[in-house]
């Protein structure tokens, strides 16, 4: 049994995860409504927020499964803010120090890249490594409010950045796109929203892709185009048009993301495709990764979405199925936080 602690940025979550049965159980405080009045995570206060909240939420797991069943601690040690993956890290190091049981720093970015996986699991782990080893090499998306990247998994499970943004995220670019908008944080599932009523093509934005034959992803002259648009609106037309506005937007953004997608999983012998992070949660998107997948006749597979924002499920099962995770002292004591951590690691 492992107990799987999750702080980076602004959820803290507790989870545990046992390699026989899958999931045990899950619980997850979300900051989301405090931070929303500054329009993004305020770093001290959300490590307030996961040292007030790690007590609770761990006493509800240890009520379903008692200390002494729990084998091992799970906890993310980065990427994520400096202030907040101390917070997990402290609290796992306690508990692991007081129970005499190892700690494991797991790579956020790889529970991510493995999360679509995690669904399988459900089957038991023998039919689980059956299953994986008719997946892999596996190509993967993860998209969220800090990273864009494109990555391989191979047969060994390593895994590999086949392209990153060269400036904003896919999240980060709807969350600006939204502000522009005057629309609330996070702004990718309202613009997802006010989209439904538009018409993707009123409004022509660039691709947001760095040239057409490299892989790289870039955002940010998107985002310029729609302050121009908006530069040339009055607040009674672009309240008007906001519809359109958000359908056109967000388009450019799933384009981009899409197209550069196909073309990599055109380029490789990958048997499966994965989708994960928060825009996984875009329905347009799923759509259009399934259908590239279903072209290439390569299963689809995305993560759940209480495992596409930030959980512990993915830290619990990442601490299990990432076998080539390595790097990390056994008995946990000597972990420290690495906020800059790259996918790859
Ligand atoms: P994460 O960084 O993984 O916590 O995910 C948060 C990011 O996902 C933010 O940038 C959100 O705007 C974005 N996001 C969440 N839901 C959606 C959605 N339905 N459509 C597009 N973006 C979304
Ligand atoms: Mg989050």
């Amino acid at each position: 049994m492992i107990l799987a602690l999750e702080s980076s940025c602004d959820e803290t979550a507790v989870a545990l995860f046992d390699p026989s049965r899958g999931l045990v159980g899950e619980w997850v405080h979300s900051q989301i409504a405090l931070h929303e009045a500054y329009g993004g995570v305020v770093p001290d206060l959300a490590s307030r927020e996961h040292l007030r909240h790690f007590a609770p939420l761990l006493q509800r797991a240890l009520a379903v499964v008692p200390a002494g069943e729990i084998e091992s601690l799970a906890v993310t040690r980065g990427p994520g803010l400096a202030a907040c993956l101390a917070m997990g890290l402290a609290t796992a190091k306690s508990l692991g120090l007081a129970w005499g049981r190892p700690v494991v720093g797991i790579n956020h970015l790889r529970a991510h890249a493995f999360s679509p996986f995690l669904p399988g699991h459900a089957a038991g782990p023998e039919r689980f490594e059956a299953e994986l080893a008719v997946l892999l090499p596996h190509l993967g998306l993860l998209v969220s409010g800090g990273n864009t990247l494109l990555f391989a998994i191979d047969e060994r499970r390593r895994l590999r950045v086949l392209a990153s943004t060269l400036d904003d995220a896919a999240g980060e670019a709807l969350d600006k796109g939204a502000k522009l908008l005057g629309l609330g944080y996070p702004g990718g599932p309202q613009v997802e929203r006010l989209a439904r009523a538009g018409s993707p093509s009123a409004y022509r934005f660039p691709k947001a892709i760095a040239r057409k034959t490299a892989l790289e992803f870039s955002f940010s002259g998107l985002k310029t185009s729609l302050r121009y648009q908006l530069e040339k609106m009055t607040p009674a037309e672009i309240a008007a048009r906001q519809a359109d506005l958000c359908a056109s937007y967000q388009h450019a953004v799933i384009e981009a993301l899409a197209r550069k997608t196909r073309q990599a999983l055109e380029g490789g012998a990958y048997r499966s495709l994965g989708l994960s992070g928060g825009v996984a949660n875009n329905l347009l998107l799923q759509a259009e990764l399934e259908q590239i997948a279903r072209h290439r006749n390569v299963p689809f597979l995305r993560a759940l979405p209480q495992h596409t924002g930030d959980n512990a499920g993915m830290i619990g099962f990442a601490a299990w199925a990432d076998t080539e995770a390595g790097g990390v002292a056994a008995d946990g004591y000597a972990l420290e936080i690495s906020p800059s951590l790259p996918l790859a690691r």
